[in-house]
């Protein structure tokens, strides 16, 4: 019998945590172990090197402008492994200030260009003296699911042509609060404005997840995972 193993990683983990955002790795972690699969994870941080073969899952968590700006200049060195791994079909979930790093740019509340990746085609913008916060509710057409979550957000996020959201606004602001996108699917990737452990308000979307996870590492069907309670 197989000994199906899950590794993650945890990415700035030590900056980017501001909303309990690990709260999702807890959550894979639950419905792992209730399919008898273990996860483990690592934080990979400033000056550490992203290896892309390492991980079957890689979390990216939110924060503040000064944080944002630390990993912006290190991220940079860690850019390429980093979009092979999206490019990949590899398994990954950004949140809030993770989300925004993963798009062309974000500029801060005081005006400052604060670099990402560009692995995804979108930019973010600021509001003038405004932040974005409260309840939001969104429908993902693909799954046909409903998620809810909590925003706060200064940046105003603005998908490319071709890229499709993690769901359409029914309530709240999403991405920017004119256009009823809210976050990003694009492969295996998944970006949201919806704060800290999203999975863990969202039982559906951590199955999507973890099913994602799985059938990418080892290529059978994991629909069973979908079913757990
Ligand atoms: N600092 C960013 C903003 O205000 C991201 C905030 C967050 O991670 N929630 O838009």
């Amino acid at each position: 019998m197989t000994n199906y193993t899950i590794h993650a990683c945890h990415l700035y983990g030590n900056l980017l945590n501001t909303y309990g955002d690990i709260g999702n790795l807890l959550v894979l972690e639950y419905y792992a172990k209730k399919a008898g699969i273990t996860l483990t994870h690592e934080v990979i941080s400033i000056d550490d090197t992203f290896d892309d073969s390492k991980y079957d899952f890689v979390l990216f968590g939110g924060g503040q402008d000064f944080e944002q700006t630390v990993v912006s200049q290190d991220i940079q060195l860690k850019k390429e492994p980093l979009v092979r791994y999206i490019e990949n079909d590899g398994p990954f979930l950004a949140i809030c200030g993770g989300y925004q790093l993963l798009g062309h740019y974000y500029i801060g509340a005081k005006g400052e260009q604060i670099k990402g990746i560009s692995a995804i085609d979108y930019y973010t913008e600021s509001q003038v003296n405004n932040r974005f916060i409260g309840d939001v509710e969104i429908r993902n057409e693909e799954y046909d699911e409903v998620y809810l979550g909590f925003e706060n957000h200064n940046g105003v996020t603005y998908l490319g042509e071709n890229v499709k959201p993690l769901g359409k606004v029914i309530k709240g602001y999403g991405n920017n609060g004119k256009d009823q996108t809210e976050g990003v699917h694009y492969k295996n990737t998944y970006g949201s404005y919806f704060h800290g452990p999203i999975l863990a308000r969202n039982t559906n979307l951590a199955k999507q997840v973890l099913r994602s996870i799985l059938e990418h590492k080892y290529n059978e069907d994991f629909g069973y995972i979908i079913e757990l309670d």
